[in-house]
């Protein structure tokens, strides 16, 4: 849905490749892609990830473990590192580096060494946007990964779509849109919502 969105709006979308290398030629980029394709644009932006800054710190000194999978600091589900007085949150443990998930596992932390509350975070079902137009969002499993789970998994489909019955523009177009510009309105009401469900398997719902 939001692919179609995007594509309609003129973007091409490539997934299963990465960028390579990017060469500039005075005011243009040249990007080349793993799959053998580039492309020549004027401009590029390339989201490459971050990496915990953990070097310098003295954490060899004090005992403190590093994680050889994620390069961040090696800790258990209470967040606890290899040296059991040092807990470490957030990105520099690099498991889900959000802010509501820092905070979250600071929350955890506190509760279970000073609250004697004892608290772990659950990494499972952390929800995750990308504020892009339209939005994606995404939480939980893939539909993918609930098959490989369960043996039972209800599909459902929602859309969401501007209710069309209900205009709310003014009787005269914005200057904006009388000079063929693109304007914003506010929506009146909230949108119209349309939902499809698909069953597998009729009267069971999703169970491990
Ligand atoms: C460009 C960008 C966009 C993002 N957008 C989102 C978003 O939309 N939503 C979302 O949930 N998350 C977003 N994040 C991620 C979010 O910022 C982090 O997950 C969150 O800030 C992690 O909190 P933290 O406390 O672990 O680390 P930080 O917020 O990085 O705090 C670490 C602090 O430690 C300090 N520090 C570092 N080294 C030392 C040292 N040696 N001694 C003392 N202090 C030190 C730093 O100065 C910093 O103040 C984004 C991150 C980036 C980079």
């Amino acid at each position: 849905m939001s692919r179609a969105e995007m594509e309609k709006q003129g973007i091409t979308i490539l997934t299963g490749c990465t960028v390579n290398k990017v060469d500039k030629h005075g005011k243009e980029f040249t990007t080349h892609l793993s799959n053998g394709s580039s492309i020549a644009s004027e401009q590029v932006m390339f989201a490459i990830g971050r990496h915990p800054n953990v070097a310098n710190l003295g954490l060899e000194n004090a005992g403190v473990a590093i994680n050889p999978d994620n390069g961040g600091i090696a800790v258990d589900g209470w967040s606890q590192t290899s040296v059991p007085n040092i807990y470490a949150i957030g990105d520099v443990t690099h498991r889900v580096n959000l802010t509501p998930v820092a905070i979250r596992e600071g929350h955890a932390f506190a509760d279970t060494v000073f609250g004697k509350r004892p608290v772990q975070v659950d990494h499972a079902t952390i929800p995750t946007a990308v504020f892009s137009q339209p939005e994606v969002g995404t939480v939980g499993l893939t539909e993918a990964q609930a098959r490989a789970q369960f043996s039972h998994v209800d599909i459902y489909k929602t859309d969401f779509q501007p209710d069309q019955g209900d205009d709310v523009r003014p009787r005269h177009p914005h200057p904006d849109e009388a000079r063929g510009r693109r304007h914003h309105r506010p929506r009146a009401r909230l949108p119209h919502r349309r939902r499809h469900r698909r069953r597998d398997h009729p009267g069971r719902r999703a169970s491990p």
